[in-house]
């Protein structure tokens, strides 16, 4: 089966077709950087790290786009007061952009001890103002928005009789009115659900630029419109965040791109699910977020223990993207306990060897085969990674029989212990992105061991005895030997 994406435009399982043969342009509202990201954003960025990961395994050349928002996030949804960067700068009484410095690089540590893969380009909304004042006044040119001292709002209402502005949730025009409230005579929007593309700053604002308008800062939803445009082009392949976007920020990027330039920015819109408390999503706002830190190091009155890293990333995986996933102890020291059983069983595998070409059990061999080739086929549709691990579990007791002889070895065709050993190792790695416990550690070790010999083998080809000795002696103190083999070869242990 080919791979089918559920796309939230058509509301239904796609078969996926690039716009350019090969290649895949993809792109995903990255973390808004004036505090720390939760467990929840932590879920939506690894479910497109394997998203990611999956396309890449398939052979696709993908460039993933993730913005960092550095600027321009309202408090609330009134495009009024301040924006958050400005707030918790005047608090923390810093720059700005010393808030913006130190949330994107916890973000990026904790996106790596999470082991997601650096998106190919990570622009800042700040980075990008021009392309957004330019996006802006081509909005204006088109007469899909309007001025009013300072700030241009999109005209929602215009828009809507050219363009169904509630497509991608299906939501009529007549239900989003009913949900926002009137205007009032403070109001300078012409529309209940106008918005704004640039506001014009107060003098005492902190992050501010000039523009054609005065001086003024982005709209939220303008700039990944502008910074989309900018790095995957008016049209490209799959555009991701949250669920929660979908209603307002996607909702108004699209009707920005149309009312640009006449097209949607993607063929498929991808949102995963929230991640709960006790049923209720967790977020910045409701003050029930667990960071990512408070996991690792157990450190939260609600945690009974420490959760590695991957067990956390292991226990995301066992639901698809599309599903809620709530969060608790007794869950995450499940997923413990099965991420150790499968790395137990992966090890075990990889000692197994057969040379027999006919399997003795065509029976077992057949299911075996068949479970393998679900890894794919369930990847395939719209990412299922819990039907792929439910398989793998399914293949444990199998794999443990073998090696505890209840199975015999001959049992399953060589090949097919071969297919079973590449498929685990290429889905547990890459693309699922588990690491096993130190694996990160001995990787880095045997590097650095490797460029020590290599130092001490050159020092002894021109006879520099006190470095070749000083290498050897100083390793030997702290516990790791070398050993020259008989091939002129050096081995070494710890
Ligand atoms: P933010 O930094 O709040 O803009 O969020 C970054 C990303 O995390 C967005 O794609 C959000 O939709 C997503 N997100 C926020 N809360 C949750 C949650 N509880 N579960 C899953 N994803 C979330
Ligand atoms: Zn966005």
């Amino acid at each position: 089966m080919a791979l089918k994406i559920y796309n939230t435009l058509s509301r239904e399982k796609e078969l996926f077709t690039p716009i350019t043969p090969g290649y895949v342009g993809m792109y995903v509202c990255g973390p808004t950087v004036y505090s720390d990201v939760h467990l929840g954003n932590c879920r939506t960025f690894i479910s497109f790290d394997i998203i990611y990961r999956y396309l890449t395994y398939l052979g696709y050349k993908v460039r993933y786009v993730r913005n960092i928002t550095d600027a321009g996030h309202l408090e609330g949804d009134r495009d009024e007061g301040d924006d958050k960067f400005s707030k918790m700068a005047k608090l923390q009484q810093v720059e700005p952009m010393e808030i913006v410095q130190k949330y994107t690089l916890g973000f990026r540590h904790v996106m790596q001890l999470l082991n997601n893969l650096p998106p190919s380009i990570e622009p800042t909304a700040t980075g990008h103002i021009a392309e957004q004042i330019q996006m802006t006044q081509q909005l204006l040119d088109n007469g899909y928005a309007y001025e009013v001292n300072g700030t241009i709002y999109f005209d929602v209402e215009k828009y809507s009789k050219e363009q169904n502005y509630g497509i991608l949730t299906n939501r009529k025009l007549e239900d989003l009115l009913e949900g926002t409230r009137d205007l009032d005579g403070q109001d300078e929007k012409r529309g209940r659900l106008d918005f704004a593309l640039w506001i014009k700053a107060k003098p005492e604002h902190l992050m501010q630029w000039p523009s054609p308008w005065g001086m003024g800062f982005p709209g939220w939803h303008i700039e990944c419109s502008a910074m989309s445009k900018k790095y995957l082009g008016k049209k490209f392949d799959i555009h991701g965040g949250g669920m929660d976007l979908a209603a307002t920020h996607h909702t108004n990027e699209i009707a920005q791109n149309q009312g640009c330039y006449h097209t949607g920015p993607a063929n498929y819109w991808m949102h995963t699910n929230m991640l709960t408390v006790n049923g209720t999503r967790m977020s910045k706002s409701l003050g029930n977020g667990f960071l990512p830190e408070q996991l690792f190091t157990g450190n939260h009155p609600l945690l009974e223990k420490a959760y590695a890293p991957m067990t956390v990333r292991f226990f995301m995986l066992q639901t698809h993207y599309r599903s809620t996933l709530d969060f608790s102890n007794e869950a995450l020291q499940a997923s413990e306990k099965g991420l150790k059983r499968l790395w137990d069983a992966f090890e075990t595998l990889n000692k197994l060897s057969s040379t027999t070409e006919k399997a003795a059990d065509a029976e077992l061999d057949a299911k075996v085969n068949k479970l393998v080739a679900d890894f794919d086929e369930n990847m395939n549709d719209d990412f299922n990674t819990a039907k792929v691990l439910a398989s793998m579990f399914e293949l444990v007791p199998i794999i443990n029989s073998i090696k505890d002889g209840i199975i015999k070895a001959d049992a399953i065709a060589a090949s097919t212990l071969a297919l079973m050993q590449q498929k685990f190792k290429a889905y547990l790695e890459d693309v699922f992105g588990l690491q096993q416990t130190g694996a990160a550690n001995n990787n880095a070790l045997s590097s650095v061991m490797e460029l020590l010999i290599d130092i001490r083998k050159e020092a002894k080809a021109k006879k520099d005895f006190v470095t070749s000795d000083k290498i050897r002696n100083q390793l030997s103190a702290i516990g790791i030997s070398l050993k020259d083999e008989k091939d002129g070869g050096v081995s070494w242990s710890a």
